[in-house]
């Protein structure tokens, strides 16, 4: 269980290090930080609240709802960033989250954007791409990142697209890692034009080279929650 001085430990630690890692890049880099709290009970992130953490982020659509409905009364920004099975949209409209960072297919867009539109609603979301080539992740290939982002916005009026969400490769070589994000990070630039605000990577385990890759949002979970 997360104590308040160690949740207060842990998120200045973690500040600490964004700090250095994004004075690296440019006194004007700002990185947001995402409270993953997927393996985390309600309680812990009321008090992660309480050391200063705001915006938190969870992976399954009922994990999302509970802890909303338990924290309804903290000013929380929650973000989703699992993979979304189709008979869970409904659901997730009804959370009316802050950001759906993980679109991670035109098919799914246009599904998505279905039933916002059936609800009369919008979403802020990314387009989830797998940079990494690996094949349990989920998003689209570099290749088509692209021209599925800008069939998104043409046909998905309901859909704001607020920029792209990538997973580091998963190995032990950084060189690798690295190139995943720069992949994602090129798309990203490319994509500025046309609205793209968020380049969301970087987790426990790799957010300082994502950062130094580019990202301006990192998603956090097990070093914030330990
Ligand atoms: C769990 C998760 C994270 C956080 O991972 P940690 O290694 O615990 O920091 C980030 N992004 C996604 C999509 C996740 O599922």
């Amino acid at each position: 269980m997360l104590t308040k001085q160690l949740a207060v430990e842990n998120l200045d630690k973690l500040i600490e290090r964004v700090e250095a890692a994004r004075l690296q890049v440019s006194h004007h880099h700002i990185v947001k930080i995402i409270a993953i709290s997927k393996y985390s009970l309600s309680e812990e992130v009321a008090t992660l609240y309480g050391a200063g953490q705001r915006a938190y982020g969870e992976n399954k659509v009922q994990d999302l709802k509970e802890k909303m409905e338990k924290l309804e009364e903290l000013p929380l920004e929650w973000h989703f960033v699992g993979r979304l099975q189709k008979n869970k949209i409904n659901n997730l409209i009804d959370l009316n989250p802050t950001l759906v960072q993980s679109i991670d297919s035109l098919d799914l867009a246009i599904e998505f954007n279905k039933k916002l539109a059936a609800k009369n609603k919008k979403i802020n979301a990314l387009l989830q791409i797998n940079s990494a080539y690996e094949e349990s992740k989920a998003g689209v290939m570099p290749e088509e990142a692209i021209e599925t982002y800008k069939k998104i916005i043409d046909t998905c009026a309901n859909i704001n697209l607020k920029g792209v969400m990538s997973i580091g490769a998963h190995v032990a070589d950084e060189d690798i890692i690295k190139k995943s994000f720069e992949t994602t990070k090129k798309i990203f630039d490319e994509l500025a034009p046309l609205g793209a605000k968020y380049c969301s990577m970087g987790m426990s385990g790799d957010f300082e080279l994502a950062i130094s890759c580019g990202s301006n949002m990192i998603r956090v979970g097990s070093s914030l929650f330990k």
